[in-house]
């Protein structure tokens, strides 16, 4: 009897447990395995238009065809919209096509890395540089000293497009930011302080032999360019190059149980909701969002905010004879932001309020709100519809956690889901729980990447 009692009253607690302990060890398994081509396409992602890219050819062979605005819809219902090779929308329509609203994904693309300044290069004391320009929300002093790939497009006087992608083959070079060697640095030695200007990528050291030349070395850069890519100096002003970690992801731990790589914040999530997507085999009409941008405030034609998302459902709407507005549409759709967020940190304990946080291993994270403050930069989800995600997600016996990054007033994170809720549609954060967040070597858990995959495939079929 006393137990009996002692049971009910267990019921009434909120427990949150690995799922290590939860899942049958096929679904174990399986975590294991969906892992693999992960790894796979965060080796071949490390840029937006990378991720983009490989997210194409996933689709393509799941039998997804490229649509233009400017043409007729083509017979099928599995399409997919490219904006500028930085940001795409993949559609499945059901049988219903628009008329009865979308269940949408959205993830973006981009991740904190290194662009170049307009007017890179430059030679100082025999070596030759680039300037370099932090995107995102880095920790600068993460990175000097680790090997960086060249990665970028380049549009050339003719109009050509020109591809560089430096770093990831056997013979590839790979290039360096320097740091101060800690005999001279004892000050600043544990509080390290790189600023922007000092992240200056090494790119070479051999001059020219023209013996009374200027800047030999820069020189020899040039040639180089032009010998490879056909650049001349003022090419590197009309394009898009980035300098991102070299190191290929890899599994961490004796027991294999977690995935490091750079970019994961957001590309893991962008992987499992375009897995969710192709697995997805009811006749709901369903929709990802892949958005660039999103680390810097997600403005620009390829960032969440822009019209492209309402371009292509009024498009849509007009080619499949749907009597509804746009906006209409969106009142009728839901959608999941599917983004990371930062896993609990025991060695940061002063930082994060360990009675709400989130810990690796415990499933795909559900967040009413991110945000700043008081609640800035972010949205508050609607308790309906966080109860029909708890619902499902405990129906069909999908791990999951909730909890809030950092301390109150700590600092904090905006999220794409405000440009959706913006639209009135009804949406909330569902992603995964990350270890050395905008690090350029980011930890997750098997079991949260898998749960992540499962929870939006869920979600797509309800
Ligand atoms: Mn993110
Ligand atoms: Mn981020």
């Amino acid at each position: 009897m006393a137990n009996k009692k002692q049971n009910k009253l267990e019921e009434l607690l909120f427990k949150q447990e690995s799922f290590w302990d939860l899942a049958s060890p096929k679904e174990q398994n399986l975590s294991f395995e969906f892992a693999e081509d992960y790894k796979k396409f965060l080796n071949i992602s490390k840029t937006e238009r990378q991720t983009i890219h490989e997210s194409v050819k996933l689709a393509k062979k799941e039998g997804y065809k490229e649509v233009s605005l400017d043409e007729k819809l083509p017979r099928g219902n599995k399409f997919y919209f490219i904006n500028r090779n930085k940001s795409a929308i993949f559609i499945s329509l059901g049988e219903n096509k628009l008329s009865q609203g979308i269940k949408m994904l959205m993830a973006h693309v981009d991740a904190p890395r290194l662009d170049l300044k307009v007017r890179p290069l430059y030679e100082d004391s025999g070596l030759a540089y680039f300037k370099s320009h932090y995107y995102g929300g880095i920790k600068k002093y993460h990175w000097p000293t680790i090997p960086l790939n060249m990665v970028g497009t380049v549009v050339l006087k003719s109009g050509e497009e020109i591809e560089i992608n430096i770093g990831d083959k056997k013979d590839d070079p790979v290039f360096l930011i320097s740091d101060l060697l800690p005999h001279l640095d004892r000050q600043d030695v544990d509080k390290p302080k790189v600023k922007g200007e000092e992240m200056n990528i090494i790119i070479g050291s051999r001059p020219v032999n023209a013996k009374k030349a200027k800047d030999r070395v820069k020189l020899a850069i040039l040639k180089w360019l032009h010998e490879n890519y056909k650049m001349k100096q003022v090419d590197l002003f009309a394009a898009d190059i980035r300098f991102v970690p070299s190191f290929p992801a890899r599994d961490i731990g004796f027991d294999k149980s977690m995935v490091a790589g750079y970019g994961q914040d957001d590309r893991v999530c962008v992987y499992t909701a375009l897995q969710a997507l192709i697995a997805s085999k009811d006749d709901n009409t369903k929709l990802l969002f892949l958005a660039d941008k999103e680390e810097i405030a997600s403005d620009g034609s390829t960032g969440a905010k822009s019209l492209f998302l309402d371009n292509i459902l009024e498009y849509l709407l007009y080619e499949t004879n749907t009597p509804l507005s746009v906006n209409d549409l969106f009142r009728k759709s839901q959608a999941i932001s599917a983004d990371t967020t930062g896993a609990f940190d025991p060695d940061y304990k002063d930082k994060q309020d360990i009675s709400n946080a989130v810990n690796l291993g415990q499933g795909v994270v559900i967040e009413k709100h991110a945000g700043c403050g008081g609640k800035y930069y972010t949205i508050d989800a609607e308790p309906q519809f966080i109860r029909q995600i708890i619902n499902l997600f405990d129906k069909k016996k999908v791990v999951w956690q909730t909890g809030h990054m950092g301390k109150i007033d700590q600092g904090g994170g905006g999220t794409l889901a405000i440009y959706l809720a913006n639209r009135n549609i009804e949406v909330i954060d569902i992603g995964v729980a990350l270890l050395n967040l905008h690090s350029p070597y980011e930890l997750a858990s098997k079991a949260d990447i898998y749960s992540a995959y499962r929870g939006y495939q869920a979600f797509l079929e309800n």
